[in-house]
């Protein structure tokens, strides 16, 4: 568990299941237009609305499908990548007797997932025994130990526990302790009392009842135990810490020993969760909210037993619920898809199957998406790129008229020191201690959890692998790691409309060179920015340059503040602030990199756009989406990314290289005054 892993975008997919169409047609990967003139609306002026001319047409013709909360151009390219992902393990799943330990993996993990009848017969029978383990607390004090099994299994009852670098000597491993064990997607949901939170913790409530009536309760059973799942996750709510304040790293750093976490909580004794893991022992911590843990404390303490038992119960079958029958997979789309994102339909089992497959034997799955789409000349390319975007960014600090040179030269070591990961990892996990049974769905999802759990505290007290990734070869994303100072672009997002070998440089350096210029800034950005070279919680700023660069993000928070995302519900400026800088800053330098190419390999205008116009729409239309309004709600509420449309907006108004590219007046929405600019 790292706290921080600043990335450039997000796809949230519409809740957890839906039982498919189309089980078995295999197709061919659709391919992906990088500049699209189809996708432009020439009646829109791009002085006026950048976004608007970038993607109307794209916009207009590309509506959301029924199974999705949001379509854009990730989805597109995500969508592509599970074709092939699909592909890959339908292979494997064949069991012709000769597979490769991996293929045997992935096959018959993808096979059990899809055995829709299997798992229909067996009912809830797999779940029993931990439904059973539930059952036989009968004392408090076995609660430690009962909660230790849990996590091993990946319920995440009551709160977290991983391992995590130290923030402070970022070299090394050690355990932390974190906030959790509540279901909605944020604290705030439990204690807001607007009419629209009201109405979606009701249903959360009534969702609850109903996974209970299928475990067998009766209606009013159900609904009583209902309302104590709702009553202790928002006892547990109230104790966490909010958001945007969960973004200043030196809010959620409290190392201390193991005894003083003792004292925070009297009832839970915490040695015999330790215990209880069975992994590496340790007499300090990072216990990120200790407010939380005397709430967790507060909670055990005053809560019946029964009551403790029906919301363990509920965390059991909430988290088993995609791999047993179809009404819970039902039951539970209905809420986390419908009313939290706004889809209409489930997705296709073999979609789920396929996203699961990757969440669970992600680096086994990589190898083979990798050999099939990612040759060598893919990897080259992107490591010149990412070499002309660190150029850019240095002559850009170089040059900065606010930072003093003390600080500069902080933060050219910095920039020098940041590794760059691309593609896939370069030695693969191994998973050969991890048992895939053929015919076993909820078994394998719940050994897998395992397998990972003890994968993460067996770090503890080691040094940090850097050459892990923290994300799987086919992901459409890529993140800045700010304790390993590293950049990571994995080969999913290396693709069309990000990377096109095909297309000119004014695109891709638009398109992925931005990317990549986003996730260098991120190391520079708010919360980036605290950390030094190599990787520590250190501040490395003159207080006079600390407190321009203060003034200069205020800036962004008030642009972003202004944006309304859907209904009364507005962009939270705070909240976006690290991503907003990463995209003003990649955007600014990704263009600088592309001045310095093109004054060696000059190019001839294509189809009718300067050099300048196809960079910055290169970059708009890779933000081309079209969103549900629930999703909206939810994405602004609690995603540190701005919508598409300010991704875009907000940030060319800021560069006076875009309003010159495009010819604009004084007056023209597109030039923001003042303009806002960090790096
Ligand atoms: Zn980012």
């Amino acid at each position: 568990m790292r706290h921080f892993m600043f990335t450039i975008g997000v796809l949230l997919l519409a809740g957890a299941s839906v039982l498919g169409q189309n089980a078995n047609q295999q197709s061919a990967p659709k391919e992906i237009k990088s500049f699209d003139l189809d996708a432009l609306d020439k009646s829109a002026d791009p002085c006026n609305d950048f976004y608007q001319f970038a993607c109307g047409n794209w916009l207009r013709n590309n509506p959301i499908p029924e199974d999705q909360a949001s379509w854009g151009r990730f989805n597109e390219l995500h969508e592509r990548n599970q074709t092939i992902l699909r592909n890959i393990v339908e292979k494997a799943s064949a069991d012709n007797g000769s597979r490769s330990s991996n293929d045997q993996k992935i096959g018959d993990y993808y096979f059990s997932c899809m055995d829709e009848t299997g798992i229909e017969a067996k009912g809830t029978a797999p779940l029993k025994p931990m439904l059973d383990q539930i059952d036989a607390l009968n004392d408090k004090a076995q609660l430690p130990v009962l909660i230790g099994r849990l996590h091993n299994r990946g319920v995440p009852a009551l709160f977290a526990f991983s391992s995590e670098p130290d923030a402070k000597q970022s070299r090394m491993e050690i355990a932390g302790t974190d906030q959790g064990g509540i279901s909605l997607p944020d604290r705030d949901y439990y204690l807001k009392t607007d009419a629209k939170s009201v109405e979606q913790r009701n249903q959360y409530e009534q969702h609850v009842a109903n996974m209970f009536k299928l475990l067998g309760e009766s209606p009013d059973k159900a609904a009583a135990n209902a309302k104590t799942v709702v009553k202790l996750e928002t006892e547990l709510a109230k104790s966490s810490m909010d958001r945007i304040d969960r973004r200043d790293p030196n809010k959620v750093y409290h190392k201390m020993t193991t005894a003083q976490l003792q004292e925070l909580s009297p009832v839970f004794t915490w040695k015999e969760y330790f215990t209880s893991l069975n992994g590496p022992t340790f007499d300090s911590l990072d216990v990120s909210v200790p407010d939380f843990v005397k709430g967790m404390n507060q909670l055990v303490a005053t809560a019946s037993l029964d009551d403790i038992k029906t919301y363990l119960r509920w965390h059991a079958v909430h988290s088993a619920a995609p791999m047993l029958p179809k009404a819970f997979v039902d039951e539970n789309f209905a809420f986390y898809g419908k009313v939290l994102t706004g889809a209409k339909q489930l997705r296709p089992r073999w979609k789920r199957c396929v996203q699961y497959t990757d969440g669970d034997l992600g680096e086994a799955l990589g190898q083979a998406y990798v050999a099939e789409v990612f040759p060598p000349e893919s990897k080259a390319a992107t490591l010149k790129m990412v070499h002309e975007l660190e150029a850019a960014l240095k002559t850009d600090i170089t040059q900065l008229s606010w930072m003093t040179e003390d600080t500069k030269k902080q933060a050219l070591d910095k920039l020098s020191h940041i590794d760059n990961k691309i593609g896939y990892p370069d030695k693969w996990r191994d998973y050969s201690t991890l048992t895939i049974v053929r015919g076993d769905a909820l078994g394998n999802s719940f050994r897998a959890n395992e397998f990972e759990f003890r994968r993460q505290i067996n770090k503890i007290g080691h040094p940090v692998d850097r050459s892990e990734w923290e994300m799987t070869p086919p992901t459409v994303n890529a993140y800045y790691q700010p304790y390993e100072n590293n950049i990571n672009f994995p080969a999913g997002i290396l693709q069309p409309p990000f990377y096109d070998a095909k297309v000119d440089n004014s695109v891709n350096f638009g398109a992925i060179g931005a990317v990549i210029g986003h996730e260098l800034t991120h190391g520079f950005d708010d919360q980036g920015a605290q950390f030094d070279a190599d990787g520590n919680l250190r501040d490395w700023w003159t207080p006079k340059d600390e407190a321009q660069f203060k003034e200069k993000e205020q800036c962004f928070v008030n642009e972003y503040d202004s944006f309304v995302a859907v209904d009364d519900v507005h962009v939270r400026g705070k909240l976006t602030l690290g991503e907003n800088t990463a995209d003003n800053g990649g955007l600014r330098i990704a263009h600088m990199a592309l001045l310095d190419v093109l004054a060696t390999t000059p190019q001839k205008p294509v189809e009718g756009f300067t050099d300048d116009q196809r960079f910055f729409i290169g970059w708009g239309q890779i933000w081309c989406q079209n969103v549900r309004p629930e999703m909206s709600r939810l994405l602004a509420l609690n995603n540190e990314h701005s919508p598409g449309k300010y991704r875009v907006n907000g940030v060319v108004s800021n560069i006076p290289e875009f309003q010159k590219a495009f010819g604009c007046k004084a007056d023209a929405a597109m030039i923001r005054k003042p303009a806002c600019r960090v790096w």
